[in-house]
């Protein structure tokens, strides 16, 4: 039996035994000739209420809902918005942080396919969600980047998007590259939208750095210094991200092996989020891997989580957050012998929506509680119309198949205009 199915049977042990104590509470029941009951007469009478109920918000909750809380001007908030693996999961989107400090600041660190969406659940203007950090190429790790590029355009960004990113060992490796393609790959979608929707935020800033860089400063602004180390993953090209501010520490692996650039740059941090994969023998029991396959991506080309443990038992982080593995009921007990073999500090088991609050004197660690409703907040600036002089416009074989309504479609501007005080016009072009 493997550990899995043993886990597996012991639970369904604890689910019997939880239900008869349910079974228990809910009724008084005669078993063996005796009565059952939880609480006794003298206590039934004590425990009488009031006959109205005192119903009072509560001063605080033991969950974040976004959008509600001011982060105090010392304070640090960051939120998972990803935490899993290359391959979907409705659960954990791939690789991707938020921080947020108390000066106003926003940055985003990697932006793994399906991460947007847990962006956008953050309930923050898309103004302030335009700088993006990108540790190195691979889709978890930069696979909702059109997401947020794009699709922050049509969810009030007017702002460009600033995106930092690795060079690589030859030019086509680096970021400048993958990304001037990626505005090809969107040719079409971009041109659409020309004359149509105010495009200031489709604009792509690109600031590709040496990967190289020990310690490099890559961004300097309003108090916020971020540099990078390299990371040893894959290829080179990949790197890791230290951003300080106000005496606080932030440090992100995105991926890597243990390095020596990380032991030395990110020791002491008041959070530090490094990846711990998949242990090989979850590997080998939910993928079928064979173990040299398993042992070889999930110790030599990740950070397993025993080697985690040591990475974090040696640079003492304030806390310690490993991310980028399946976190569920089955795969989190061994993932935590393994973190435990080799550490015993504060750690956190990193899944999607998990925030920490992080000032000098206090690390609070919860789950957000998410409105699946979410609409995009206003742009912070005036949007501009729509100037439709730049449109690319249909051919005349396209227009020939139109079949306008003329009739439907006035009522629907007489009404708008109406309701708004407007006078638009049903365009003749
Ligand atoms: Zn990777
Ligand atoms: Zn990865």
């Amino acid at each position: 039996m493997s550990i899995f199915s043993m886990r597996t049977a012991s639970l369904v042990v604890v689910i019997a035994v939880i239900g008869t104590g349910a079974y228990v509470l809910g009724r008084h029941d005669e078993r063996a000739g005796e009565t059952i009951s939880l609480t006794s007469s003298v206590n039934a009478k004590e425990t009488v209420r009031s006959s109205s109920s005192p119903v009072k918000p509560l001063a605080e909750q033991d969950v974040y809902y976004p959008g509600t809380e001011a982060i105090g001007p010392d304070e640090m908030r960051v939120a998972a918005c990803g935490t899993g693996m290359p391959n979907a999961r409705p659960k954990q989107a791939a690789a991707c942080f938020l921080v947020e400090l108390g000066n106003g600041d926003k940055f985003i660190f990697d932006i793994g396919s399906g991460s947007a969406e847990r962006l956008s659940a953050m309930k923050i203007p898309y103004d302030y969600l335009d700088k993006v950090f990108i540790g190195h190429l691979h889709s978890d790790h930069f696979g909702s980047l059109a997401d947020l590029w794009i699709g922050g355009v049509i969810g009030n960004r007017i702002v460009p998007l600033r995106v930092w990113g690795p060079s690589g060992h030859k030019p086509e490796f680096g970021t400048a590259y993958a990304l001037k393609h990626l505005e090809k790959v969107y040719t079409w979608d971009s041109g659409s939208r020309l004359g149509n929707v105010d495009i200031r935020g489709q604009v792509l800033e690109v600031n590709e750095f040496d990967y190289k860089g020990i310690n490099q400063v890559i961004y300097q602004e309003n108090g916020v210094t971020i540099r990078t180390i390299p990371a040893i993953h894959a290829l080179d090209g990949p790197v890791s991200f230290i951003l300080d501010w106000n005496g606080l520490k932030f440090a992100f692996s995105s991926d890597t092996f243990p390095n020596k650039w990380w032991m030395k740059y990110s020791a002491g941090a008041d959070i530090a989020i490094h990846e711990a994969f998949a242990t090989p023998r979850i590997l080998i029991e939910k993928q079928n891997w064979t173990p040299g396959a398993a042992l070889n991506v999930g110790t030599q080309v990740h950070t397993s989580p025993a080697q985690f443990g040591k990475v974090m038992s040696i640079t003492k982080p304030r806390m310690a957050v490993a991310y980028h593995f399946f976190n569920d009921f089955d795969t989190l007990p061994d993932m935590l012998d393994q973190v435990r073999s080799t550490y015993d500090g504060p750690l956190s088991m990193a899944t999607d929506y998990m925030v920490w609050n992080i000032t000098k004197d206090d690390i609070r660690v919860r789950m957000a509680v998410i409105d699946e409703d979410i609409w995009p907040q206003p742009a912070v600036g005036e949007k501009l119309p729509p100037d439709r002089s730049k449109r690319i416009g249909f051919s005349e074989f396209t227009l020939s198949g139109r079949e306008p309504f003329p009739e439907v479609v006035q009522k629907i501007y007489d009404e708008i205009n109406a309701e708004y005080g407007t006078n638009e016009e049903v365009p003749t072009d």
